[in-house]
């Protein structure tokens, strides 16, 4: 034999060399599945869509040539849109109690997510901890993360009322996401006011997310503001966006809400990351604020109450979900199912070409569920996805 076919096969380096963080920072396991849904329906597949992250709605026609602002192929206020800032300040007041000076007190950017970034870039000093309940929505333990920051995790059974338990000297903050993605779940007062009495305590920043606010049912708790616990912000930090409540997610529109010095921080933030939010569909929404909530509002009924609809299918079929009644989305146990949420998840969309999310995704104390979104499927659509869970789970029980 010769020394050449005796060799072994030796992958070359890559020419790239990367930072130690990138490689503890894991990709979004939700978007990293959505784009292999959007290859597969490429691919001719009909796939059962109840893995997305937003809901489609009819939106009232676009007509940019009736907009009034100028300048609006440039840059714009860093700090978002004057007008933009008035309207969202006003909403915030008139419809939560929350004071939000327009001036001082809010930043438009490029959607939430980067909204949260900023916020956590702005507040944390590598090492700092950062309290997290599971199910969370992804993205908050990589952010930490990206900041340098230590995510600090807790198991999705653990009452909001034992979360002292968690904090340590290094804690710095506590993110709530009020509605809850993925569980639907929204907080009661009472929590509310003991997650603001934790921050006093112990001179936490609360970050809530308030992405989902519009998806509360009439029936259930209602929603609260955090802020409205905090009129002073002396440790509230709101962050919302326009992408679920407008169903607008391609448009990149988000903000955040807090006390004058934290907004001057991230201000600095953006400045440096982002420049502004996008000019031509900010001054859009400034301009039709009112209208497109208007039209976005009904569809949000009819979404929330096909999620509670679903809910009682569920339970109908013997499937347990984490409590909750607001938002497109239900956490749905595996019951007895032998697998684990990754391979649940995969079998689903090879077997029966429906696409939803692992629960692994939302935290190690979620494996035994999935993520369902009803958000983007027709309900006969949605039924026939929930036999094929039903089915599946039966399929790989014990019998
Ligand atoms: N927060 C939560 C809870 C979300 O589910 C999402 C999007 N899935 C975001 C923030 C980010 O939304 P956006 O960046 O589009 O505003």
């Amino acid at each position: 034999m010769s020394t050449v076919e005796s060799a072994p096969v030796v992958i070359p380096p890559s020419p790239i060399r990367t930072s130690a963080l990138m490689g503890e920072v894991e990709q979004a396991l939700s978007i990293k599945y959505n784009n292999l849904v959007y290859e597969l329906r490429a691919a001719g597949h009909d796939i059962i869509t109840l893995s997305l992250g937003e809901a489609f709605f009819d939106l009232p026609e676009l007509n940019f040539g009736s907009l009034t602002g100028t300048g609006l192929h440039h840059y714009s206020h860093s700090r978002g849109l004057a007008e933009l800032r008035a309207r969202l300040a006003k909403y915030y007041q008139d419809e939560f109690a929350v004071p939000v000076d327009p001036d001082q007190e809010i930043l438009v950017t490029a959607g939430s997510k980067a909204a949260i970034y900023m916020v956590l870039l702005a507040v944390l000093d590598p090492g700092d901890e950062v309290i997290i309940a599971e199910p969370f929505w992804l993205s908050y333990p990589e952010q930490v993360r990206l900041c340098r920051g230590e995510p600090v995790l807790v198991p999705h059974d653990v009452s909001v009322f034992d979360l002292a338990r968690y904090v340590t000297p290094r804690t710095r903050a506590l993110v709530i996401n009020n509605p809850n993605n993925p569980s639907g779940r929204v907080y009661t007062d009472e929590e509310l006011e003991f997650v603001h009495e934790l921050a006093e305590t112990y001179g936490l920043l609360v970050i809530a997310d308030e992405a989902y606010n519009e998806f509360v049912p009439p029936t259930g708790p209602p929603f609260r503001a955090c802020g409205s616990f905090d009129q002073e912000k002396r440790h509230t930090v709101t962050v919302n966006s326009m992408s679920k409540n407008y169903g607008i997610s391609g448009w990149r529109v988000g903000y955040v809400i807090a006390h004058r010095d934290l907004i001057d921080q991230v201000l600095k933030i953006n400045q440096h990351l982002v420049t502004c939010a996008p000019t031509i569909l900010s001054c859009y929404l400034a301009e039709h604020f009112d209208d497109i909530l208007e039209v976005t509002r009904p569809q949000i009924r009819r979404v929330v109450a096909l999620r509670n609809e679903v809910a009682g299918w569920l339970a109908d079929a013997g499937i347990e979900t984490l409590p909750g009644s607001a938002s497109f989305y239900l956490f749905a146990s595996l019951g007895e199912s032998t697998l684990n949420s990754s391979e649940f998840t995969t079998r689903l969309l090879r077997e029966s070409s429906v696409s939803v999310v692992a629960g692994i995704a939302y935290g190690e104390s979620c494996d035994r569920h999935i993520r369902i979104s009803v958000g983007t499927e027709s309900p006969e659509r949605v039924a026939r996805g929930i036999e094929a869970i039903r089915d599946l789970i039966a399929a790989t029980s014990p019998r």
